[in-house]
């Protein structure tokens, strides 16, 4: 019996590699990165009710969407076209607790509605399996799919098609968050225009980095760790200069924007560093708060399943 309502976790990504190609005809550029899953989640409660609605609770919930345009809607759409339902009949009530930062490049809105597929799926009793509910993911984002996935993969195209990249290993990290969020397009066409007449450096292949993931070895990963819209998101944000200097000063192996940013990454040696780094980097005055976490960690899990492949 699939007890109601249903809580699914969801994680966060950072970007350990991430190299951004030339822009396709469709207007997205062509991408190679490597996502990480991290223990800095969203939960996703999806429960029946006799009208559909959206609540959101957390860290920035003000500033996400409670109508049609929240990603996680988009989902129960797109799962209840698939499925051959009406998702007003009956309605959806989707409750979301936000733990990942809003419009911080760790793909918080993906991880909503890859939480409300896993979700509604065991909530409707569709059986929908992971190869369907990926293919409805790689529709909704790019990122979708990776949130569904979880652990550590390598991802091209969009970011949509993955490869589960064998990580045993488990890396701890800070995270410091920005005092507001980064519009993604805009960190793209902010590196265009960086690029632009330009032969800037771009970040080398990932092979040596998935070499580094098979080692286990966090330093070894640190000096590898590479992604090209950095420098984008420093042009737009400058202070982020002086917060990924102040992770390395408080002692971290090496500090990265996390995807589009304003986020940052700092990979520690272990989670007793981590925990020394935090208070540090906390106290350092260089960002609005910092978290600790691990990965990686599996993709959308309904909470209290521990059975859950
Ligand atoms: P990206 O995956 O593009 O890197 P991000 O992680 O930087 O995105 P998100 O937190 O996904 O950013 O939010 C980007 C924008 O999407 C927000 O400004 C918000 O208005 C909108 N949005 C829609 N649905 C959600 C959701 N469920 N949670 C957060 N933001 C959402």
């Amino acid at each position: 019996m699939v007890p109601t309502p249903i809580t699914v976790r969801v994680p966060a990504k950072v970007n350990l590699h991430l190299t951004v190609g030339d822009t396709r005809a469709d207007g997205y550029h062509e991408l190679a990165t490597v996502f990480q899953a991290l223990s800095l989640v969203d939960e996703v409660t999806v429960r029946p009710a006799d009208q559909s609605g959206i609540d959101v609770r957390g860290d920035g919930a003000d500033s996400v969407p409670t109508d049609s345009g929240n990603l996680a809607w988009k989902a129960v759409r797109a799962l209840a076209e698939r499925g051959g339902r009406d998702p007003e009949e009956p309605g959806v009530q989707l409750s979301i607790h936000k733990g990942i930062p809003v419009a911080g490049g760790m793909a918080g809105g993906s991880a909503d509605a890859a939480g409300a597929l896993f979700g509604l799926n065991a909530l409707w009793r569709l059986e929908m399996g992971r190869d369907e509910l990926l293919d409805i993911a790689a529709e909704l984002g790019s990122d979708v799919p990776f949130a569904l996935q979880g652990g550590t993969a390598l991802g091209t195209g969009r970011g949509e098609h993955l490869v589960p990249v064998l990580a045993r290993h488990t890396y701890h990290w800070v995270i410091a968050l920005d005092s507001s969020g980064l519009h993604t397009p805009g960190v793209y066409g902010e590196l265009d225009r960086l690029r632009e007449g330009t032969h800037s450096q771009r970040a080398s292949g990932a092979e040596p980095l998935l070499e580094a993931l098979t080692s286990g070895d966090p330093r070894e990963l640190a000096f590898l760790l590479g992604n090209d819209l950095q420098a984008a998101a420093v042009s737009l944000r400058p202070h982020l200069r002086r917060t990924l200097r102040a992770g390395v000063d408080a002692g971290a192996l090496a500090g990265i924007v996390s995807g589009s940013g304003p986020t940052c990454a700092f990979l520690c040696s272990d989670s007793e560093d981590a925990v020394r780094v935090a208070a540090e980097l906390s106290g350092a005055g260089v960002c609005r708060t910092v978290r600790v976490a691990r990965g990686p960690v599996p993709g959308a899990r309904i909470v209290g399943d521990d059975h859950a492949d």
